[in-house]
């Protein structure tokens, strides 16, 4: 149905990433050959309650920044309470699933400050740095501790706290250091700990960029895998360079577009009412204009 499938609202697709399957709530990563991720599609269902992520992308879609902060904070508790299914928060694991709950903090931050919420944004923002520091006691690997530092420093970028720079900094040292730690790069950064770290900042990136992939997974990490520090610590610099100019730009203009996920262009069936492109975005249980982020209507 979907003629361009990407991995989850990431838009990020590595070299040797050689298959992306998707179906409404699943998707499935294929790296050389191998299976490296099978998730739910967009988001971390917990339980049979409200999706409150799903209610977020449509906070978004109607340009109700302060409404979509509180839902993407709610998505936030319901996954940190519950990554995954029989999984808690608390246990060590190797795709860090729980870092999605981290994710939404900071989206959440980002929603505030389109809002001009700077006192939720503010305290979303330390929210969202105070879970990744505990989360630093669970996830132990040092390559998903560096990680969590990277989050960190989105959490007082999105919060518009101090520091942003030194905590960027900080988590390029990380990165560096846990390159004796680290074979594979490329595993790492594909897993959904490193993705939830890299969706805000495409998510800001594309507001600015009429909803195209402006920041590829190879412009957010290093050239060489071979250095496995420097490859990851790639992230963190580039973030510290790139983020704040960028999020400054979509505070200015008042508008942040919805993740992105599963895109089709010159889709037949549906049309833009706002801007008249045919060009899709599906995400969450929302379907929109992969340009603005309006709903599309049925032709
Ligand atoms: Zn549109």
């Amino acid at each position: 149905m979907h003629s361009n499938t990407e991995a989850d609202g990431r838009g990020l697709t590595p070299a040797g990433l050689t298959s992306v399957k998707k179906s409404r709530r699943w998707t499935v990563l294929v790296w050389m050959g191998t299976l490296v991720t099978m998730g739910a599609q967009d988001r971390v269902m917990s339980s049979e309650e409200t999706d409150h992520y799903e209610q977020a992308v449509a906070a978004l879609a109607g340009r109700s920044y302060d409404t979509a902060g509180d839902s993407f904070a709610r998505a936030a508790w319901q996954t940190l309470a519950a990554p995954r299914p029989e999984q808690g928060p608390f246990e060590a694991e190797q795709k860090g699933w729980v870092g999605t709950g981290v994710r939404y903090l900071v989206t959440s931050a980002l929603c505030y400050r389109v809002a001009g919420r700077q006192d939720r944004a503010r305290h979303r923002g330390t929210e969202a740095g105070a879970v990744a520091a505990d989360l630093q006691t669970v996830l132990t690997h040092p390559a998903q501790q560096a990680c969590l530092e990277e989050l960190a420093a989105d959490a007082r970028l999105a919060g518009g706290l101090d520091d942003v720079g030194d905590a960027y900094s900080d988590a390029a040292d990380a990165y560096r250091t846990s390159a004796g730690s680290v074979d594979n790069p490329q595993r790492w950064g594909t897993t959904p700990l490193f993705e939830a770290a890299a969706t805000p900042l495409q998510q800001v990136a594309r507001s600015t960029a009429n909803g195209e992939i402006a920041i590829a997974w190879e412009d957010l990490h290093g050239p060489d895998p071979a250095a496995p520090g420097q490859f990851l610590a790639h992230r963190a610099t580039y973030k510290r360079q790139r983020f704040p100019s960028l999020l400054e730009s979509v505070v200015d203009d008042g508008y942040l577009a919805a993740p992105r996920g599963t895109t089709e262009y010159n889709n037949e069936t549906y049309r833009c009412p706002d801007c008249g492109s045919n060009d899709v975005n599906w995400v969450a249980d929302s379907v929109l204009c992969m340009r603005c982020s309006t709903p599309v209507e049925q032709r």
